[in-house]
Formats: structure tokens, sequence, C-alpha cells
């Protein structure tokens, strides 16, 4: 039989897979080429064609390809399996169809070598399957088959026959091209191209196709097939996993016909090893080798027998994000890859899986409902019903819930913005838990027993319990438990492996990574994180504690500085407090802290409730309140009365805050670390606003280094964030000891693009290209990257000292990132969850621009 390659290997596109034949992923595909690997580390795999990504196409195109040519290549009585094999395996394919060939003749030829039972059961799942995947009749058509066995299949056979008006093809060339035909159409359908998209796929990407001769797998000794891997896939720890059916025994023995010979015994008491030792050891040998060999933990598809293993395949574990994180270091603490791959290997955006939070265990939990669990990690967040409240919640930076009947592309960017997805249709691989697991975000899918009125945007819990846009709820993706409230949650488990891959991570990056934290608790999250640093702490924040809050309306009711003044000696020891907790967190790491940022009126209310509550507390009728709220009203608040401007008009709360810090620095300064505090001003524009500002914190340095009989320092700077500070770097880099891009407001006022209305439009702008992404989420590299260029260059070359860095949500986004280093900045500050993603993305750039990537 081995003369017969000669035909297939005159062909490019069709070629029997030897040790020498030209095969390669980036024309036959992964599976093709591992296949080739194993043929050439002697492992006993079947004969194999491989068609090419060229040849498959052709054969999606209508062309028939030279079937007797590929047919001389197996025996004549042997069944056949194709299997997809795109270039990378994680893009799926369709599914395999196995035991083509069968038919009447072999059936009968089958059944006197394994039995009737037998015989029929393959035969049916043959005929059901090709009528399903090939045929393409709907499955219910065998929904009134209850039969098994050889009355099942003539059941089956009559059904096929009724539907198609043809009898079922006998001749394995034909079933063989009916089956290519259908799995190259399959590769070009919408959905298999929108799944494989987004799992990093090119639009353009090819399917090659493997057929496999099959191992019969019966006889007088043990016989069966099975997978065998030599790890965990969920946690990626060491352990042998797999399953097996037994032939040897009949199906029936063996109940539902599948039965793990590992960790469970199978009926009749025995495990595999039990069963068959040699096979067994020889399993694990060929497993240990593939993964030495492969470089990677492979699964192994075979065959036993009697008595004999057959390697079918061996396919990439398919494994968690924590998995493929414990795997990647394992192989390079065995010496198998090099430390660097192991940082190579593993997806930056995928961590987000491990690090996310879990609801605690000893939290009470008041559970609605549970659904699919498609996405793990939890996340607590107020419902929104569309993408674009989606988008405007984040905006204003709260984290939000999107809940969705089922979602679609459109969705896409709301999902971007929300911290968990609910929806009530959908399962494992519909859109949602597709794209949720891609971006690591808690989601629950097919939460069908709530009612989902979308439209009216609202939520009903099957006890009745209504919830309407804002409420908020918990989506414990690990479990698929829809909570009420916000338990306690449980911070991500950072274990060994983890901080390995970070150390190996750090070792090889060349810009830092702070964390964007207002509060201790994020403060705390940075550090554990190993967050170098605080690069922006947006003390507004602080603010809207309750018992805070009030004071502050206080401070803008009043009428003269002094009055002002007054207030804010009260708003002091408050935020000194706050800036002690977050020195001391960081002990001596850098902690940079932006002056107040937003416009006043957000911290006044909105509803007549609310005045008449302050007119209470201030003691001044509500007609005051009123007309003060609407005294302060702008027309365009993110473009009015806001950042250095306040600075600038309403001095007061600048010095005391500068004093807060201060005081705070010396204060923690005491007992911990040195502490040098970064003074940031936001939302400059011009030098003079620099100058001024300057020159009254640097006077309240001097007053609290006098008052106090202490010196201390501290760095000033300016967060670059609308277009003019960026034109103009060369004049304000001078006054500054950094200039940190706020690509948030920067990409807004250079898009002159609402960041809170945006959400509207930008599916529809991105669909059609009008935006490659949308540019809140990762950076603009024509427009918005050359201000930055601009600006870093203009700054560094009147001071070439300035620390340059990124503080808007660009700052965790790995793509961003490498802008932020080319243009060679010194940090990129994202929140505190997306840390490890920053390090890890980092190092990453850094090793393929060593390595000329
Ligand atoms: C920015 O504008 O990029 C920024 C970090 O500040 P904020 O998001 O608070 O406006
Ligand atoms: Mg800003």
């Amino acid at each position: 039989m081995k003369s017969k390659g000669a035909a297939v290997q005159n062909n490019p596109h069709t070629t029997l897979i030897t040790a020498e034949a030209p095969v390669a992923a980036n024309t036959h595909g992964g599976r093709a080429k591992c296949l080739q690997r194993l043929v050439r580390l002697d492992f006993p795999v079947p004969r194999t064609v491989a068609l090419s990504f060229d040849a498959v196409q052709r054969i999606a195109g209508g062309q028939v390809p030279d079937i007797a040519a590929i047919l001389e290549q197996f025996d004549e009585a042997a069944l056949l399996c194709v299997r997809p094999s795109s270039e990378d395996p994680d893009w799926g394919g369709p599914g395999a169809i196995l035991n083509i060939g069968m038919n009447d003749a072999r059936y009968v030829d089958l059944s006197d070598e394994m039995g009737n039972e037998a015989a029929a059961a393959l035969s049916l799942r043959f005929v059901q399957s090709y009528a399903i995947h090939v045929a393409r009749l709907d499955a219910d058509v065998f929904d009134d088959i209850e039969a098994d066995g050889l009355e099942g299949l003539r059941q089956s056979l009559r059904a096929y026959e009724d539907e198609t008006d043809e009898p079922f093809p006998q001749d394995r060339g034909e079933q063989l091209v009916a089956v290519l035909r259908s799995m190259a159409r399959a590769w070009d359908g919408t959905s298999a191209r929108l799944l494989r998209q987004a799992k990093g796929a090119p639009a353009d990407a090819g399917l090659g196709l493997v057929i496999q001769e099959m191992v019969p797998g019966v006889g007088q000794g043990e016989c069966g097939s099975g997978v065998l891997q030599l790890i965990d896939p969920t946690t990626g720890l060491q352990q042998i996993t797999g399953r097996y059916l037994s032939q040897s025994q009949g199906r029936d023995a063996l109940g539902e016909g599948v039965a793990a010979l590992y960790l469970e015994k199978d009926p009749r008491g025995k495990s595999l090893e039990e069963v068959a030792p040699k096979a067994f050891a020889e399993l694990k040998a060929h497993a240990a080798i593939m993964r030495e060999k492969l470089r990677e933990e492979m699964q192994v598809e075979f065959v036993i027998e009697n008595g004999h293993v057959h390697i079918l395949d061996g396919v990439r574990v398919q494994r968690s994000a924590r998995a493929a994180m414990r795997i990647a270091v394992r192989l390079a603490e065995d010496g198998i890859i090099p430390q660097q791959e192991a940082v190579m290997r593993v997806d930056p955006h995928s961590l987000n899986e491990l690090l996310h939070r879990q609801v605690h265990p000893d939290a009470r939990r008041d559970v609605l409902t549970t659904g699919i669990a498609a996405s793990p990690g939890a996340a607590t967040g107020n419902l929104v019903f569309t993408a674009a409240e989606a988008q405007a919640s984040a905006a204003r930076g709260e984290p939000c819930i999107l809940v969705r009947r089922e979602t679609s592309p459109e969705d896409v960017r709301g999902m971007h913005a929300a911290v968990a997805v609910l929806t009530e249709k959908g399962g494992m691989t519909s859109h949602a838990a597709v794209i949720g697991r891609g971006l690591g975000l808690p989601c629950i899918v097919g939460a069908s027993e709530m009612r989902f009125q979308t439209k009216e945007k609202m939520l009903t819990a099957q006890d009745g319990r209504v919830f309407k846009t804002g409420d908020k709820l918990t989506i414990d993706g690990t479990s698929g438990q829809v909570l009420a409230g916000q338990p306690a949650m449980l911070e991500a488990a950072l274990d060994d492996c983890f901080q390995t891959l970070m150390s190996w991570a750090d070792a090889e990056r060349d810009i830092e990574i702070r964390a964007n934290a207002d509060t201790p608790a994020d403060a705390q999250t940075a550090r554990n994180f190993s967050a170098q640093g605080i690069g922006l702490c947006r003390t507004e924040h602080m603010f809207f504690d309750p018992g805070r809050l009030i004071v502050m309306r206080e401070m803008i009711f009043a009428q003269t500085s002094s009055g002002r003044a007054a207030v804010l000696e009260r708003l002091l020891p408050m935020q000194r407090a706050d800036f002690v907790q977050l020195f001391r967190i960081m002990e001596g790491q850098p902690v940079c802290i932006r002056l107040f940022d937003p416009p006043l009126h957000e911290f006044l209310p909105t509803t007549r409730s609310g005045q008449r509550e302050l007119a209470e507390a201030l003691d001044l009728p509500v007609s005051d309140v009123e007309r003060r709220v609407a005294e302060m009203t702008e027309y365009n608040p993110m473009l009015g009365l806001r950042g250095v401007r306040l600075g600038i008009t309403v001095p007061e709360i600048y010095d005391m805050q500068a004093r807060a810090i201060f005081e705070a620095t010396l204060e923690a300064s005491e007992e911990g670390a040195l502490v040098v505090p970064e003074v940031m001003i936001p939302l400059v524009s011009a030098k003079r606003e620099v100058e001024l500002v300057k020159s009254r914190i640097d006077t309240v340095a001097a007053s609290v280094a006098a008052e106090r009989g202490q010196e201390f320092e501290y760095r000033l700077g300016v967060m670059v964030e609308t277009p003019r500070a960026c034109l103009r770097a060369d004049e304000i880099a001078p006054q500054t000891a950094f200039l940190s891009f706020g690509t948030n407001d920067l990409t807004q006022m250079t898009y002159g693009l609402s960041r809170d209305d945006a959400g509207r439009f930008m599916s529809a702008y991105v669909r059609q290209g009008v935006f490659a992404e949308d540019p809140f989420h990762v950076l603009d590299p024509d427009g918005v990257g050359e201000l930055l260029k601009l600006g870093s260059e203009r700054g560094r070359r009147v001071q070439p000292d300035v620390t340059l860095s990124v503080c808007g949500e660009h700052g965790g986004n790995p793509e961003s990132i490498a802008i932020c280093r080319d243009l060679g900045f010194d940090y990129v500050s994202c929140s505190p969850f997306r840390v490890p993603v920053a390090r890890l993305a980092a190092a990453q750039l850094a090793i393929s621009s060593r390595l000329g990537g």
C-alpha cells in the first residue's frame, strides 16, 4: 500500500502525511502539521492524507477533488474520518465526521467482527451524523426514533430517504466527496467566521482537512478508544485525566458508553491501567514525549486494538486561563521552553479571567435565579439595559451590569464598558458567552426564569421582585447565580505560578506600570498586583462620601472667600486622613494626587427632594438652593468651570488640598518610608494657569514646612488632556516635574466626541469602518497618538528629565501601551485590576522588540 503514495504526493494540495512530506501549519493547518510531528516521532499513527487550504477552498467553490487518488491511499475496506485543520487549532472548524464508508455491506462485515448491536450502533451514529452535518437535515427528523440497534438504524435510514427522496449513499467515494464539500462550506458560514474572528483569526483564515484511516478497534483482546492528558484542564495541575470507552465489554456493559478509567472505575471495577497496563504505560509515555517534543500540553486521542495502542491525533489541551498560565510556567521550569517564551505564551487579556473577584464563600447570597455560568468571576454594578447606557455609565466611572435578552455584535462596545453581562437567552457558545469569556467579563446567559423587559428597562425575578435601571445586582459568573445587592467579595487568588510568571515578565519589562487608585482599597489592590505606585488619585471621589458631601455643598454655597475657607477647614482633616492612608499603604512608592477636577455643580442635588434636604441642612429657603443650582448650570460643563479653571477662580479648594497632601506627607514619613508626593494639575491648556497654581502651591508648601519646622520634597506636574497643552508642552514643561497624558479627555477633545454620548453611535462608526476601534478603548494611534508624540517631544526638548506617562483608561490596554512605550514614556497607569495585564503586555512588547518583532 505504501507505493500508492505517488499520485497523492504529486499533488501539492493533497498530501499523504509522511515524515518528509511538505506539510506546514500555514498551508495545511495545525492538525496536519501536528500529525506529521507524531509520525516523525515514530508514533503509531494511522495513514492520513492532508488537504491544503487551497484544496479545501476549491472544494467549497464546487470543484470535485481527485477522490480516486485520495482513496488509493487507504485500505479498500477501511472506514475513514475527516477532521478540520485550521492554522491555529483554537480557531476551531466544522466537527469531525467519523466512519465514512459505512454502508450495508460494511455493516454485514462489522456485525461478524463486533456483533450486530455494536455494528448497528456505529452505523446509526454515522447515518445520523451524515444526515445532519452533510445532508443538512434538521436534527428533529430523528426525534421520534426511540429504537436503537438495528431497528433504530432501519428507521433512521427510512427517515433519511423520506426527507431527501434519495437512498442513503453507499459509495465511500461519494460519501467522502459530500463530507469534504459540506465541511469546506461550513467554514465559510457567517457564524463560523464570527466565532473564529472572536478568537483572533484573520478574515481570510484558511481551513485544511485531514482524512484518516479509522482503526476498527475490535478484536479478542482489550479494545476501545479514548483521550488522555497529563494535566487537569481547569487548574493546570498535574493529573492524568481523560476518558476511555471499552469495546471489549460491549456498549451495554458501559452504560452510556463512556467511562473515565483513570479516576473513576469502569463497571467492571477496573481501570485502564489494570485492564491494559502496557497500553496505559505506553499512552503516558507518548503523552510525556509529546509534551517535551511538541513543547506543549497535549491531549492524546487513541484507539486500543487488542491491547495495542494507535495514536489518532494530538490536540493542544483546551484550558482555562489559570491552566494556561500554569502550563506555560511549568514548561519553562522543566526546561522545555525558555522563560521568555512562557511570558509570550500567556495572553494578557486572558489574565482577567483569573484576576477577577469571586463572591466570598461566607457571604450571604440573596439568589434571584441561576443561569448558565458562561464566564467566571463576580461583579456588582448598576443595571443598564442598552450598550449606550453602559458606555455612558462607564464614562461616569460607575460600574454597570448590561442586561440584554441576548447580545449581538452591536452590544460589544457596551460589554467592554460593563463589569458583567446578563442575558435571558443563549448557551455556552452564544455570542454573549463567547465575547464575555474573551473579555474576561463575568457573564451569565440563559437566565430565562427571570422576566426581561428590556424596552421597559425592567427585570423581574421569579419571586416578583422588580429591578430597574440603576438598581444594584451582582453577577456570579462562576456559579451562574444572579444575586441581589452587593455581597462581600474575595480577591482573586494570586498563586505561586502567577507570581512566578509576573516576576519573569517584570524582568523583561522596560516601562513602569502604576495604578489609578482613589481609595485605600484600590491602593491595596494596586499593591497586591505590584503596581509601581499610584499614577492617578482622583481626589474628588473622596468627597462623595455622604458625611462629606454635605460639607462640600456648604463650601459651594459659601458666598465669600473667607466663608469658603472656613468650610474647607472642616474638609482638611478628612482629606489629610485619606492621603495618610494612601501614603502608608504605598510605603514610599510614588503617589500622584490630582487636584480637584469636576465641575462643582456635580456635587449639588438635582432632584427637588434633594434640594429640600440641602435647604434644611443649610437652614436656607429652598428657593435659594434652587437659584444657586440654576446659577451654576453650564451648557457644556465638561468644557466649563472645572479642573485648573476652578483652581484659578476658587483657589481655596486647591490650597486646602495642597495643605492636606503636605501635612499627610510629613505625618506618613514620620513612621514610615519617606514620602515624596506628586501633585497634578488637571485640564491645563495655558502656561499661565500652571504659573498661578504653582505659585500658590509653593506658598502652601513653604507655610507647612515653616509651621512644622520640617522640610519635605514634592513634585508638581501637569495633566496633559487638552490638545493645546500638547501643542504648548514646551512652555508648560519647564515648570513641571512630570507630564501625565489624560487620554480620556484628550480623546474627547481631539475628536470633539463626548465621552458620555459616544456610545450611541460608536458601534455604527466602528461597523462602518469610520473608526477602526472605539478610541476611548484603544488609543487612536494617528490623531491622539500624534498629539502624544508632539507633546512628549516638545516637553522633553526643553526639559529632558520630565517624567512622561499616560493615566487615561488606555493605560491598561495592551495596544495602547505599545504606543506609549514606542514614545519612550516612563510609565502607564491603569485601574488596579488591569495592572497585571499591563505588566505582562509590556513585557511581551519588550521581548518582541528585542527579538526584532
Ligand atoms: C483623563 O481624562 O484621561 C483622565 C484620566 O481623567 P478623568 O477620566 O478623571 O477625566
Ligand atoms: Mg480628565
